[in-house]
């Protein structure tokens, strides 16, 4: 039996293979039988070229079926596919270029020239461009291959993709994710969630990152059913296409802009069973909104690059606000404190993992992989967690976005909370600052609701004051139009940081 991620895909697939994979909105659709023919296609295509598995094929290119059948080609035949977010400009091209050495790389007809003198500069010799429409030269190139190749033979511990992490902080590190993770995380969440062959999903997520590719496309590969595949989000458009979905897979940005849409409810949600949120925290009231304005309660989960897919909340039984579940089948956790003892459930530690979801380690990087494990094998995932007597998760944030002022701990998520509540805020982030007294400062950077310029820093201190302890309490207050958010809906701490570290010098 092939350990081959594509070869669990096809086992899944629909009998009649004409049922269709993917509705694309105004555009011709494509059943199961094209996806195979086109993946098989370019993976004759690009082995036609000289690349044997194990080779890297670098991919910046926008969403699209081709992007899509292209990645499958890749799985297929074992070449390492490496999917690079389409924000990224020239000097982390070069990086990237650097890093994954790959053999052949498909960019976007419009960076074509910058890529290929990048690319030739360091010796690739095949660079072709696919535009979002589907056309650019590798479409002529590969349209003259024959669609016959098979699934090549890898073994599951081989590399699949290399996902760079998005690099907060330093550079961003390849993190080598195998075929048996793949086939791990994939089966796990289409069990749990319940996918089935009639299940439509709207997919709206970009496919660079683990959420869309991985844990959206996988869990409908692997139950036969098929996407709605949006090029982007949208809020109006997602609220079109509702109608004819069952599943919808979003960040939290996407939840708080569809509810900024008034006509947002329960009838375009009349056919849906399941929204799922994750890849950086959903607030509560988000959470209770939706639930209000739909009548859907949001399942959330949480997982990274390094690890897929580690808590959700169940589909059946109890999905609680603020949480991200408990561990998944085949998923060990546990709960740590700076020594590397379990702590007590309810207090606060780093998350370690292990299970067959977890990668292999960072592509050329054994010293920073052997320091991210620990001796009996656990990842140390960097997120602060506290874990709840029947096995409930709440993430609480980054470690090393923890406070320290005065000796003290400071999690900014819990003065998050506090700030959101208050009335006149939209939302907040919460970082530490370097101070000359107490190490680092609590500082807030508050984001008030339109039309409210009288909530000051006087009025929110004066708020927070009675209520939680003093060495909590920001020590400053910001205001910002917005919060620098990646395209994953993440907040970014470290420009927050470096914007108001130059303001208090
Ligand atoms: P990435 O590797 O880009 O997917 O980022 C993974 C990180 O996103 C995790 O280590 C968490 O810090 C964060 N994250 C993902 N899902 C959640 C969630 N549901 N709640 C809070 N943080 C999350």
């Amino acid at each position: 039996m092939s350990e081959n991620v594509y070869t669990l895909f096809v086992s899944r697939f629909p009998a009649d293979r004409r049922a269709p994979f993917l509705e694309i909105p105004e555009g011709r659709g494509y059943s199961y039988a094209d996806l195979d023919t086109e993946s098989a296609r370019y993976a004759r295509f690009l082995a036609g070229l000289g690349l044997v598995p194990g080779d890297r094929v670098m991919v910046q290119v926008e969403k699209s079926p081709q992007a899509l059948f292209f990645y499958l080609a890749c799985l297929r035949a074992g070449f390492i596919y490496v999917p690079l977010n389409t924000a990224y400009r020239q000097a982390e091209i070069e990086y990237f270029l650097d890093d994954a050495t790959p053999r052949f790389v498909l960019c976007d007809p419009v960076q074509l020239d910058m890529i290929r003198a990048a690319a030739t500069a360091r010796g690739v010799a095949h660079v072709h461009a696919l535009a979002a429409d589907g056309r650019g030269t590798l479409t002529e190139a590969a349209a003259r291959a024959a669609p016959d190749f098979g699934v090549a033979p890898v073994a599951a511990d081989d590399t699949a993709v290399i996902l760079y992490t998005s690099g907060t902080t330093g550079r961003p590190k390849g993190a080598m994710i195998t075929h048996r993770n793949l086939a791990a995380n994939g089966l796990v969440l289409s069990r749990a969630w319940g996918f089935r062959p009639d299940d439509v999903l709207l997919h709206a997520l970009p496919t660079f990152h683990i959420h869309g590719l991985f844990v959206a496309c996988h869990c409908v590969l692997l139950s036969g059913g098929k996407m709605i595949f949006m090029p982007k989000f949208d809020a109006a458009e997602v609220i079109r296409h509702l109608p004819r979905a069952t599943v919808f897979m979003g960040v939290p940005t996407y939840y708080t802009r569809l509810l900024a849409l008034p006509d947002f409810g329960a009838e375009a949600c009349r056919n849906m069973r399941l929204f799922t949120c994750g890849s950086a925290p959903l607030l509560p009231q988000t959470f209770e909104e939706f639930r209000a304005r739909t009548g859907h309660t949001i399942l959330e989960r949480y997982g990274m690059t390094e690890t897929g897919m580690n808590t959700s909340n169940p589909l059946d039984g109890a999905r609680r606000a603020g949480t991200v579940g408990p561990a998944l089948p085949g998923v060990t956790l546990r709960v740590v404190d700076i020594a590397g003892r379990e702590v007590a459930s309810g207090e606060v530690g780093e998350l370690q993992v292990k299970g067959d979801n977890v990668f292999r380690g960072y592509w050329c990087q054994p010293d920073k992989t052997r320091e991210e494990f620990t001796a009996d094998g656990f990842f140390r995932t960097g997120d602060l967690a506290r874990r709840d007597a029947d096995g409930y998760v709440a993430i609480v944030g980054r470690a090393k976005d923890l406070i320290i002022t005065g000796g003290l701990n400071v999690y900014p998520k819990e003065i998050e909370s506090y700030l959101d509540k208050l009335d006149g805020i939209a939302e907040s982030a919460v970082i530490g600052l370097p101070h000359p007294d107490f190490g680092e400062a609590v500082t807030a950077v508050v984001v008030r609701q339109p039309g409210r310029d009288d909530v000051d820093e006087q009025t929110i201190l004066a708020a927070l004051k009675g209520a939680i302890a003093g060495f909590k309490v920001p020590k400053r207050v910001f205001f910002a139009p917005d919060l620098p958010r990646n395209t994953m809906g993440k907040v970014q701490k470290n420009i927050l940081r470096e914007r108001y570290t130059a303001e208090t010098r």
